[in-house]
């Protein structure tokens, strides 16, 4: 779909970059957070990432595809052993 074609339909009419609205007002997302350690500081806070998403959506025939924005973040996160918060 960044592509600017449908996968399933085959369509070129893509809406680009969307952005998605939750309920409450907020917009969707996710986050992953740093694990507890074993042996808890007494201040300890877990560091933390997220990331709003867009949508490619067609228009030919209303397939969607998301993209987080902040994928970079999320990885880096992942790599460091974050888990879904
Ligand atoms: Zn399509």
């Amino acid at each position: 779909m960044k592509s600017g074609t449908c996968p399933k339909c085959g369509s070129n009419e893509i809406l680009p970059e969307l952005r998605l609205h939750g309920g409450g007002g907020h917009p969707t997302y996710v986050d992953i957070k740093e694990p507890e350690p074993a042996t808890r500081p007494f201040i300890w806070a877990p560091k933390s990432e997220q990331s709003q998403f867009v949508a490619y959506i067609c228009g030919g025939c209303g397939y969607a595809e998301y993209y987080a924005v902040n994928y970079k973040a999320l990885n880096e996160g992942r790599q460091k052993g974050y888990i879904s918060g």
